[in-house]
């Protein structure tokens, strides 16, 4: 991977681990202090002011793609400045929730099961700002990213909407294709904020609805958790940042809001309203189609004085990681239901982050592993190849999995095909959604002798201290070195 320097902090001006009593270090609670997190450890670099939004800024951030966030100053001419790649790394993840990244997944977890109710203030930063004549275009700074993409997006938007039911908030993230200075053409695929829009519709109401742009890291994967409806997200983001999340009624709706927000855009999506949105540059590395979609009209933006936007490169690895992440702690919890032997999963890049699930376990029984295949599949109709490993395997590793499969795995028997099942639309392989599943036993079997599958290792060779044996730390002349 190409080495990228840059003239940020040095190396040595680090802050200091901000530790709870107990040493753990605290989770990171906003996108300001996640900057300056970025930034001390030379993962942030700051770019030319004025690039272009459509294209040019994406082009530079992709290019960082995983290993520097950019912030660009200026684009497009614009006031406020846009971030990208705030969390295009697992490590950077784990730092961000003050844990070991071995312990993300669990942590996550935890998270999500045992939330953290929210705390209202009266007035927040999100509101310094407040315009209620809305020209979008004018406002905020809408980039352009794939080369088919049908237009400028929000694509790094929380939309907040409430169960017109119940009272409980839903918090997802949605492509938000902009339509006209006070109009979204908004994607929402059949999840919580698509049933709130539906109860509304049929009552012949619009749904009210948020758009919070620029907000910490954990807030933001905790838009993505798989929990059930009625499960307040913003309430397992408090449950991440270890304390209650500080939120603020909208100026025009009854929504709750995070207050630290960098901007808001309130509206409401309209009823018996369907415009064409897309194409979009999607996860899977291909376009999300066009086709009639829902829209939401604006009725105000509010932001910080010096706000900053925040955008998400389609296919790029803060949109991969961002679902996986959420995705591998339901999956690792629902098999670890059945199977307390898995100890470990894992969405591969390569599966886009969702369609290849790399199983880790400590086999028991043989044939176990094929159970284990079928209950991932049932997990998440995402699932589409599941390979599963012993422990001494590392899932993480996508070469590591492959020597499993290679030398682990006979077709005849470790391999099972369920034909015509439920997978993703958006992989161009299936008819629509539908195509086959595919799982690999690439685990040792249990009757083999030891040495059979004893993995080659040289003893030491973890532990040598290799530069204090080396002759010379610079350069030198090897016929010298050998001279009798
Ligand atoms: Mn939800």
């Amino acid at each position: 991977m190409t080495q990228i320097r840059t003239p940020l902090q040095p190396a040595d001006d680090l802050e200091p681990a901000r530790t709870h009593g107990d040493n753990r270090p605290l989770p990171v609670r906003s996108l300001r202090d996640w900057l300056d997190h970025l930034a001390a450890r030379d993962r942030l670099v700051v770019v030319k002011p004025g690039i272009g939004l459509r294209f040019d800024l994406a082009a530079i951030a992709k290019r960082l793609d995983g290993l520097r966030a950019t912030l660009f100053p200026r684009p497009g001419g614009h006031s406020i400045p846009i971030v990208s790649g705030l969390i295009s790394d697992r490590g950077w993840m784990a730092e961000a929730m003050g844990v070991e990244p071995a312990e993300v997944l669990a942590r996550f977890q935890e998270a999500a099961s045992d939330p953290i109710p929210w705390r209202e203030t009266a007035s927040a930063p999100a509101h310094e700002v407040v315009h209620r004549h809305v020209d979008l275009e004018r406002l905020l700074p809408l980039p352009t990213h794939n080369e088919h993409d049908g237009g400028a997006y929000v694509t790094a938007g929380l939309m907040i909407t409430r169960n017109p039911r119940t009272g409980k908030q839903n918090v997802s993230i949605h492509r938000c294709q902009l339509h006209g200075p006070n109009r979204l053409g908004v994607l929402l695929l059949p999840r919580h904020a698509h049933m709130f829009f539906e109860m509304a519709e049929q009552a012949g109401r619009p749904l009210e609805a948020a758009i919070v742009v620029g907000i910490d890291p954990l807030t933001l994967l905790a838009s993505q958790a798989i929990a059930p409806i009625d499960v307040d997200e913003l309430e397992i983001a408090g449950a991440l940042h270890r304390r209650p999340l500080s939120v603020v009624k909208c100026l025009t709706s009854d929504l709750r809001v995070p207050a630290e927000a960098e901007i808001v855009i309130e509206g409401r999506l309209l009823p018996g309203v369907r415009e064409p949105e897309g194409p979009f540059g999607e996860f899977p590395q291909y376009y999300g189609e066009r086709a009639e979609r829902h829209v939401m009209e604006i009725d105000a933006v509010t932001h910080r004085k010096d706000a900053i936007f925040h955008t998400i490169v389609g296919g790029g690895l803060e949109h991969l990681l961002l679902g996986a992440i959420p995705r591998e702690a339901t999956l690792l919890a629902h098999l670890q239901r059945s199977f307390p032997n898995v100890r470990d999963v894992h969405l591969s890049r390569g599966g886009a982050c969702r369609y290849h699930l790399h199983v880790q376990i400590r086999k028991r029984q043989e044939g176990e592993a094929k159970n284990i295949m079928l209950g991932a599949f049932a997990g998440h109709y995402d699932v589409k190849h599941v390979i599963v490993v012993d422990e001494d395997v590392d899932i993480h590793n996508p070469a590591e999995v492959e020597w499993a499969v290679a030398t682990r795995f006979q077709a005849d028997r470790d391999l099972v095909v369920v034909p015509e099942s439920q997978g993703s639309k958006l992989d161009p392989s299936t008819r629509d959604g539908v195509g086959a599943k595919m799982g690999l036993d690439a685990t040792k079997p249990l009757a083999a002798a030891e040495m059979t599958f004893k993995r080659i290792r040289v003893p030491g060779e973890e532990t040598v201290d290799v530069p204090a044996l080396l002759a010379s730390t610079g350069r030198m002349d090897w016929r010298e070195a050998v001279k009798r």
